[in-house]
């Protein structure tokens, strides 16, 4: 069931909300063994229902009304801890909510629980999260993805319909690929990140994961537009996506990459090679690009972020909020300690990283180096777009591999994210879609700035077209 059929069985009393969520409840605590939750109430549930079955006995029945909504750890929900998947934050209570989740809760969504990730969005399995890794419900042996990881897992897993993430190089439209389901990061400063945890500015933007593209639509036109206590806000006005029935292929140029040139899995190229083949025999003419910056991506992102996120992370020092080392007796102490035993291992190698890409020292060297080279990818892909109107590559490098399998080598981990980053670099817009059921590749659609509806149409149609 999408969003608009669910809503109305619960308007048309087809479906009784209380059983709905007694029964939903039930399917979450019998798999509970695939760790998706890390904050999870079921009073807080039923306060919602009642909440909204008082606010709507005048039959003014919100967009989202009854629908299931699973949030981020790195969301602000008032009424649950915010822990963002760290030792950190492992008991910290926000004290208001995240834009998005107000205007989720205004149009009468149920929050169903905070859901786990990889430790402050850095990440790329749930294996960085302080409260172990979670499973991937189509199988259990492998990673969901990351650092969304409880996002798509609870999607993937029927807990939700749909589910807040974040993506700053990758975090939604990953774990999407890795549990088959949609995955949408919108053009940078269309959702608000007031209320977000903040991993690198530059590139962090709030993303939907979903089992279907018009839900998807749904829920960007809530959450996302202008809001004032977000600085990074750049639109000036409310979202207003629409899907065109009449959209299709014919007459659209997509741009395609040489797969050969880059280090990736048979499968995922094969299922790439399928998409890239259904997309042309629905009329698009594919026109095959040349990147010479693309395979920069992921050195140009580390650099890029971890910078970012030294600077962010220095806000946890233990004497604000968060985490407080019991050992220590000067101020020196006070701050290593905390930080040392605050932190995993994953966030203290970004932070050292970046302190390094910013040390005075060496001019900055690396992080203005990253910088330029970012402006030069920038101009490469607003060139491509002068050619064609979508840019299609693959989602991941890679297919979800066993949990536990590369936690000793973090660079191979870096790399699957080559097609990802330069999207959340360059502020652009894209959406990743399951090519086949099952474990599988995927594939993105990436859009130029702003032009969200184009892609979503497109990945709408397309989805129609697969099924
Ligand atoms: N895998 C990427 C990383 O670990 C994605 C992070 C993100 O998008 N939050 O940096």
């Amino acid at each position: 069931m999408n969003i608009n059929e669910l809503r109305s069985s619960f308007i048309s009393g087809k479906l009784d909300l209380r059983k709905f969520y007694s029964e939903l409840i039930e399917t979450i605590e019998s798999k509970k063994d695939l760790n998706i939750f890390i904050s999870f109430n079921k009073d807080d549930i039923f306060r919602q229902i009642e909440n909204i079955e008082k606010k709507n006995n005048n039959n003014s029945h919100g967009a989202l009304f009854g629908i299931p909504v699973t949030l981020k750890d790195n969301i602000s929900y008032d009424k649950l801890k915010m822990t963002c998947g760290s030792k950190m934050l492992e008991n910290f209570e926000p004290i208001f909510n995240a834009t998005v989740v107000d205007k989720l809760i205004k149009e009468d969504a149920i929050i169903i629980g905070k859901v786990n990730m990889d430790e402050f969005a850095m990440g790329s399995s749930s294996e960085t999260s302080y409260f172990g890794p979670t499973k991937n419900p189509i199988d259990n042996t492998l990673i969901p993805g990351g650092s969304s990881s409880g996002s798509a897992a609870s999607v993937a897993a029927e807990m939700a319909l749909i589910s807040l993430g974040s993506d700053s190089g990758g975090s939604v439209r990953q774990p999407a690929s890795y549990c088959n389901i949609y995955g949408y990061m919108p053009s940078y400063g269309t959702i608000s990140r007031y209320g977000v945890a903040s991993m690198a500015n530059t590139l962090d933007q709030v993303g939907i994961l979903s089992n279907c593209v018009e839900d998807i639509v749904t829920t960007t036109n809530i959450i996302g537009g202008y809001d004032n206590k977000d600085m990074n806000s750049t639109l000036n006005e409310k979202v207003n996506f629409q899907i065109n029935e009449d959209y299709n292929f014919k007459g659209k140029k997509i741009g395609v990459i040489d797969l050969d040139k880059f280090e990736i899995e048979e499968t995922v190229k094969e299922d790439y090679e399928l998409a890239v083949s259904k997309i042309k025999s629905l009329g698009a003419e594919i026109i095959e690009l040349d990147f010479k910056y693309l395979k920069y991506s992921t050195s140009v992102y580390s650099v890029v972020m971890s910078s970012e996120v030294s600077s962010n992370m220095s806000r946890f020092d233990g004497i604000r909020y968060g985490y407080l080392t019991d050992e220590y007796e000067t101020t020196d102490d006070l701050y290593i300690n905390t930080r040392s035993e605050g932190f995993g291992e994953e966030t203290q190698r970004r932070i050292a990283m970046g302190t390094l890409f910013l040390a005075a020292e060496n001019n900055q060297k690396l992080y203005k180096q990253g910088q330029k080279v970012r402006k030069l990818m920038s101009d490469e892909f607003n060139t491509q777009f002068e050619k064609v109107d979508i840019i299609l590559t693959p989602t991941t490098t890679n297919l979800p591999y066993e949990l536990g399998s590369r936690v000793e080598d973090p660079l191979s981990v870096y790399d699957s994210g080559t097609f990802n980053v330069p999207v959340n670099l360059c502020g652009l817009c894209c959406i990743s879609i399951p090519v086949r059921k099952g474990i599988s590749g995927s594939i993105q659609f990436i859009g130029k700035r702003y032009e969200d509806e184009e892609i979503l149409n497109a990945a709408y149609y397309y989805e129609r077209s697969n099924n």
